[in-house]
């Protein structure tokens, strides 16, 4: 892979604010040079020892000391970005450290663009794509889970599975070409089979990848749930055993709820967005048309709704009032207050139901699995992180080779079917960035922190 010789960027690469270390990163041709320059050396000074930290004193440009600290040299390609790396650990002082930056630039480094280090890291063969965009998702994760996930597809846990099934439409893709220059009775039906048994086999794999790939980017990108139902049913203290916590106002008197819109919760790890429909119809009234719109979009970009109904009341005509006005998309009934109640009520013949207790937590659990399963995840957790992009490059991969499937089938086209599967070979490489991808590039990596 060769290198990008370009300038030397830099940026501070711990967290703004006061800490107590600080780290300045630089990358680059230059890095080295700068690094010593930064340190009172002069341009001829020997270079660093690779990868061992010293301790050395940090001065601006007309020798005034900044700070002091711990030094460490990456030489190319061993490192991050697969350029020069120098690193300065000084303390986490935000003057200090702007100071670094600022001297930095006055001996020739540039100020790195978000994600310029990681985009490095990529151009220069030190990571995937799919990898480059799991450093940003393990930064950014906000539960465990995702965390987890994150640090899978850094590992490459991800790109292993997406780079088997593309070495294997390799090998049937040269088994199909083998053949286009013969009859198909010089043949036989041994070249047949064994490329029919490789399309299915490909097929099965690329269905499960996608799958995992799916969970992983709803992982990424959390879920929506709508709580609808009467006053009074207990739409907030649901919201509240979902939280467990008591950040909804859970009031006796029927329709006074002036409670929480939005609710975001954990479930497995998995953040979802509650949506409490009562607070969609008050911001609907103020705000009127827009707001309707706005209130209508929401519930229809929701994976599922809750629709509460009181156990003790029974299937009221309100009840079915309200469902006949939902969006159609995935519905669960829920009784509330199953402690007041033997056993649940009848459900309207084409809801599926559940019984809870939101006030006493029975039937929760069940809830909780149930919400799981129709955000598509299952309880063994995620394999990977992924991302929409991947799911859609899957997609395609998936659609291709099931084209090939076909033209297998109807026969006479191997130069179709030969094609179809270079389709999905190059689907494929999309979600590793091997090729076709610079346009994406500026959009994944801006979206990057500064300093990574
Ligand atoms: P909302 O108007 O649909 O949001 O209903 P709330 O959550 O404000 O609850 C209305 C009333 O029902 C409150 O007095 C709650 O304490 C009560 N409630 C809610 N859930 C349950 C439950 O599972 N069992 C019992 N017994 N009461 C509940
Ligand atoms: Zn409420």
């Amino acid at each position: 892979m060769s290198y990008v010789q370009g300038d030397t960027i830099v940026a501070i690469a711990t967290p703004p604010g006061e800490g107590g270390v600080g780290i300045v990163r630089l990358s680059g041709p230059q890095a080295l040079r700068i690094g010593q320059r930064l340190c009172g050396q002069k341009p001829s000074s020997p270079p660093w020892p690779a990868r061992q930290a010293q301790f050395r004193r940090f001065y601006s440009p007309d020798g005034l000391r900044i700070d002091h600290g711990i030094t460490l040299y990456f030489p190319a390609p061993h490192s991050y970005t697969g350029e020069d790396v120098v690193e300065l650990q000084g303390h986490g002082s935000p003057l200090a450290l702007a100071a670094l930056l600022q001297a930095s630039g006055k001996h020739g480094a540039r100020a790195a663009r978000p994600g310029e280090f990681t985009e490095r890291a990529f151009l220069n063969g030190r990571m995937d794509l799919a990898q480059a965009e799991a450093v940003a998702d393990l930064i950014h994760a906000r539960s465990e889970a995702q965390a987890r996930a994150a640090a899978a597809s850094l590992e490459g846990v991800f790109s292993k599975a997406v780079a088997v099934i593309h070495g294997q439409l390799l090998q049937l893709l040269a088994l199909v070409e083998a053949g286009l220059d013969f009859s198909e009775e010089d043949l036989g039906a041994a070249h047949d089979i064994a490329i029919h048994e490789g399309l299915i086999a490909l097929q099965q794999q690329l269905l499960q990848l996608l799958q995992q790939a799916g969970q992983g980017a709803r992982l990424a990108r959390g879920g929506r749930v709508i709580i609808a139902g009467r006053p009074n049913v207990g739409k907030s203290s649901l919201m509240n055993a979902l939280a467990q916590r008591d950040a909804a106002i859970v009031t006796p008197v029927p329709g006074t709820t002036r409670d929480v819109l939005r609710e975001e919760i954990l479930l497995d790890g998995l953040p979802i967005e509650l949506i409490d429909t009562a607070g969609l119809r008050e911001s609907a009234d103020l705000v009127e048309a827009e707001g309707i719109a706005r209130a209508r979009q929401i519930l229809h970009s929701a994976q599922l709704i809750l629709l509460v109904a009181d156990a003790q009341a029974g299937w009221q005509q309100d009840d079915q009032i309200i469902l006949d006005e939902l969006p159609s998309i995935p519905k669960l009934l829920v009784w509330n207050k199953l402690d007041l109640v033997a056993n649940p009520p009848e459900a309207p013949a084409d809801a599926s139901a559940c019984a809870i207790s939101a006030l006493k937590g029975q039937g929760m659990n069940s809830l909780r699995a149930q919400i799981m399963a129709q955000m598509g995840m299952d309880h063994n957790g995620c394999a990977f992180s992924a991302r929409e992009r991947h799911v859609e490059a899957l997609a395609r991969a998936g659609d291709k080779v099931a084209e090939a499937v076909c033209l297998q089938k109807a026969a006479g086209h191997p130069e179709l079917l030969a094609q179809s599967l270079r389709e999905a070979a190059h689907a494929l490489a999309q979600v590793t960035g091997k090729i076709d991808v610079e346009d994406l590039l500026g959009e994944i990596f801006s979206r990057f922190c500064i300093g990574k």
